[in-house]
């Protein structure tokens, strides 16, 4: 990887598909500036967004394409089989919907990493299996450890020095509270006032002192040779998440247990009960750096066919379950565009500017493929009218945000009109982050991550819940429908959209 691009994945790992804002809780919305809009008239386009609008909400394909990716190629880890099996698959799905060309593109990954089987048993304060995995890119344990758990709370190094230091070996850790949760399910969040400052204690500011710890906290880990860390999933009911990459290669067995276990560990240690598991994971590493692929396609523009609007999503997924919202739901809705605007130019009527359709692998462990991407394709970007993103889960698009580009909320907003029956679909002001748009904005190019309903996103996201069932065809359909109405309409804009370098 590019050095450059590797400081940008790096903290881009961290950013990766973001969890959305949960209901009860609104985004912040930022003041809209007063902005000079841009005056841009759009072609008349009708008959074509007519014929979209009806293809794409009768006619759609995106809830059959979504059940065999999820269903049928299954998980989509970067550097897996399965991965490939799906770069290969929307090729062919591509290549059936009439576009005109279609490539897998190439880019160094990393190291492979291989789940293997895992048991985890709680030996006291008493004794039953528990649900857990291995963190992603984390190494197994050699055959099965067992050890105290100890709860590892200092925040600085000197208070490490102090109280944990020499002490660790062999010793299971937990290196953070348990994450406050709600029942969602109870009558005005119940117990929500504690729970939120809860929150808000966790998210304060870190001293440079505590930032530095952090940082090395796994390193003095490692050399007090820990058998492992217990990490919190975070979520309610059960559910799992998971991370990682190998730009982060764990230095030691990390496992995933449910928030509620987490809880129930970390409440026994802090009324000094003695608190033991045993673990038994085996996780294979490849040897060498791994070639991955992002699938693009286009249907090339009759006019300006060197410039281009890309349509993207993310194709990889985290592999506890099949990665329909997360982001298979993105990457059909994509598809699905390719589908309709193919089938238009089958009717003869094709796009003034290119529109590309890209499938990008290597999201999850960094925005990767996209990252990649942008390299290769640098000597175009001068000449990407706009990149449209949707990766917030597979609820119906409720709007965009304009991401820094205010100028064009006029333009915006005649764009989303023809589509009201699909509606309504503000345009606001406010950055998104979390997703492949971030990799175009360095280039100046006007990129956009858009706004849906949350449908269980919160809890679906990186869990072994992320299956087929939390897909909801009609705003599969509604959310691909928009996505091609707005690439023709920007691929057949008079001018090119203006550039902000960020
Ligand atoms: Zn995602």
């Amino acid at each position: 990887m590019h050095p450059i691009w590797r400081v940008l994945a790096t903290s881009a790992a961290l950013l990766a598909c973001s969890r959305a804002q949960p209901a009860s809780v609104p985004a912040p919305s930022e003041p809209a500036p007063v902005v000079t809009q841009m005056q841009l008239a759009l072609a008349s386009d009708s008959a074509a967004i007519a014929f979209l609008i009806d293809e794409g909400t009768r006619r759609s394909h995106a809830p059959d394409d979504l059940r065999y990716l999820t269903d049928i190629v299954g998980p989509r880890l970067t550097g897996s089989p399965g991965a490939r099996r799906a770069n290969e698959w929307v090729g062919a799905k591509l290549r059936e919907y009439g576009v005109d060309s279609v490539a897998l593109e190439p880019w160094p990954f990393g190291v492979r990493w291989t789940r293997g089987p895992i048991s985890v048993r709680l030996l006291a304060p008493h004794e039953r299996w528990i649900n857990a995995v291995s963190w992603a890119w984390a190494p197994g344990t050699s055959g099965s450890v067992a050890g105290d758990v100890v709860s590892v709370d200092a925040t600085t190094r000197a208070d490490y020095d102090r109280r944990f230091a020499g002490t660790l070996t062999g010793r299971w850790v937990m290196v953070t509270t348990p994450y406050p949760r709600v029942n969602p399910d109870a009558p005005d969040r119940a117990d929500s006032v504690r729970v939120d400052s809860l929150r808000k204690l966790r998210s304060r500011r870190l001293t440079p002192d505590e930032r530095d710890f952090q940082a090395h906290r796994a390193e003095l880990l490692a050399h007090d040779r820990v058998a492992g860390q217990i990490i919190d999933g975070g979520k309610e009911f059960g559910l799992l998440t998971m991370s990682g990459g190998p730009d982060d290669v764990a230095p030691f067995p990390m496992v995933v247990v449910a928030n509620e276990t987490f809880a129930e560990m970390h409440r026994d240690l802090t009324a000094g009960e003695r608190v033991r598991v045993e673990v038994n994971a085996s996780n294979t590493f490849g040897t060498d750096t791994l070639t991955q692929w992002n699938t693009v396609g286009e249907i090339r523009g009759s006019e300006h066919p060197d410039e281009i609007v890309l349509l993207g999503a993310h194709l990889d997924s985290w592999d506890l379950g099949t990665g329909a919202t997360d982001n298979g739901s993105g990457s059909i809705a994509v598809l699905e565009a390719a589908r309709l605007l193919g089938a238009l130019s089958a009717k003869g009527v094709r796009p003034r500017r290119t529109i590309r359709f890209a499938f990008f692998m290597g999201e999850e462990q960094g925005l990767y493929g996209s990252q990649y991407y942008v390299l290769a394709h640098r000597a175009e970007m001068p000449r990407f009218q706009g990149v449209l993103v949707l990766d917030n889960g597979s609820g119906r698009i409720t709007g965009v945000a304009l991401q820094g580009w205010d100028e064009l909320r006029s333009l915006w907003t005649d764009m989303m009109r023809p589509l009201s029956a699909l509606g309504p679909l503000p345009v606001r002001s406010g950055n998104k982050t979390g997703t492949d748009h971030l990799s175009f904005l360095p280039a100046g190019v006007p990129s956009f991550n858009y706004d849906q309903v949350g449908k269980g996103y919160d809890h679906t996201h990186h869990s072994q819940a992320d299956v087929y069932d939390h897909a909801v065809p009609g705003d599969m359909a509604q959310a691909a429908t928009i996505m091609a109405v707005n690439a023709l309409q920007l691929a057949n804009l008079a001018q090119l959209l203006p550039r902000h370098v960020k």
